[in-house]
């Protein structure tokens, strides 16, 4: 687990590292705003402890900048216990607020509690649509709880029009997705694979969810 630490104090922020390393933790220790924005788009962190005020960019600025990149999970510390922090910290995507002075301990176990968080969201990158599941790590497929046998390329045609629930594809993007080529406009092999598909996610359930625009391409949705 790698926690980024932005704090200008330094007596605070060497205790926060030092108390992270003796946790477990690797922890990245960055002094302003702007060289914490910079480590937090570079590098690839499970957690960021942020302080407000800060030389150079803010608190607030840092959250911006990692909110526009992710949903990495983000502890804002201040001396401020001001309700319109709390709340403007919260509005802007802080995952949770600790105002100083605080204990150590109590830190640990904020610190803990979203690290599990994100852990248990990032993990599973099960994607779903209605009670159709795709697993992309464990390479799974399941319509109403049943397992569904696919090949490689029925798979990775699944994965795109499930990734893209709701957004038309047309023949074309998929065929250059799916298959990295572009096949000749005549060609039917996206109408084949879709047939082939629909066969297994589709055909033996409600409601149906590849749904064709005839001429345009197809698109995965619940319709009503
Ligand atoms: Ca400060």
């Amino acid at each position: 687990m790698r926690i980024l630490i932005v704090e200008d104090e330094p007596k605070s922020a060497e205790y926060l590292r030092q108390g992270l390393a003796e946790s477990g933790y690797f922890a990245d220790l960055a002094r302003n705003g702007i060289d914490g924005r910079h480590l937090a788009e570079n590098c690839a962190y499970d957690l960021v402890l942020l302080d407000v005020n800060l030389p150079g960019l803010d608190g607030w600025g840092v959250l911006q900048a990692i909110r526009a990149r992710g949903d990495t999970p983000v502890l804002m510390l201040t001396a401020r216990g001001m309700l319109d922090d709390r709340v403007k910290g919260l509005d802007l995507g802080a995952d949770d607020y600790l105002v100083k002075p605080f204990q150590f301990p109590e830190l640990l176990a904020r610190v803990r509690t979203l690290l599990r968080r994100g852990a248990r969201a990032v993990a599973p990158g099960v994607l779903r649509v209605a009670d159709l599941e795709l697993d992309p790590g464990r390479y799974r497929a399941f319509r109403a709880g049943q397992r569904i046998d696919l090949t490689a390329k029925e798979f990775a045609l699944l994965h795109l029009l499930m990734r893209r629930a709701g957004e038309v594809l047309t023949r074309t993007q998929i065929a250059s997705a799916v298959w990295d080529i572009n096949f000749d406009c005549d060609s039917n092999v996206v109408e084949v694979a879709i047939r082939r598909l629909r066969a297994k996610v589709d055909d033996a359930f409600e409601p149906k969810l590849i749904q064709t625009l005839r001429g345009v391409g197809y698109v995965m949705e619940q319709r009503e």
